[in-house]
């Protein structure tokens, strides 16, 4: 698991509400990345996002980013 950069878990609740995704492409609210981003994501990784924050969200969010930008 990756160490968590951001340790508030309002900044994940605002990031899931907001319309972009970390692509920059824009993205709908309640889902953590664009179609293209989620899409190519690991399925494992896909189904982590599917936890509530302060119950993993934050953990698969990181993996997913770190997946996603090759980090
Ligand atoms: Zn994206």
């Amino acid at each position: 698991m990756p160490e968590l950069k951001i340790a508030d878990p309002g900044w994940y609740a605002s990031e899931l509400d907001s319309e972009e995704c970390q692509c920059g492409r824009t993205k709908k609210s309640r889902m953590s990345f664009c179609y293209t981003c989620y899409k190519s994501l690991p399925p494992d990784i896909q189904r982590a996002l599917y936890a509530l924050i302060g119950s993993g969200y934050e953990e698969a969010y990181e993996e997913a980013v770190a997946c996603l930008t090759g980090a």
